[in-house]
């Protein structure tokens, strides 16, 4: 499973990093880093948690 980040959505709220700080990381500003991001097994239903919990939608599941 991949998530897609779509950076300049970003508005540095982290609910991601909050739910899931090992799938979702932020720079120092807050800001989630760009470009894509591969969800290590057994952690699937985590990042569609920290997928939905992101106000911004700036984050998208994208099969693989
Ligand atoms: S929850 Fe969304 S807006 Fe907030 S840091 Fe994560 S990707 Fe950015």
């Amino acid at each position: 499973m991949k998530i897609k980040v779509h950076h300049s959505m970003c508005q540095g709220h982290a609910r991601c990093y909050s739910l899931a700080p090992d799938i979702f990381q932020l720079d120092d500003a807050g800001y989630i880093l760009p470009g894509d991001i591969t969800v290590p097994a057994g952690q699937e239903a985590l990042a569609q948690r920290g997928v939905r919990a992101c106000p911004e939608r700036a984050l998208e599941v994208a099969e693989d």
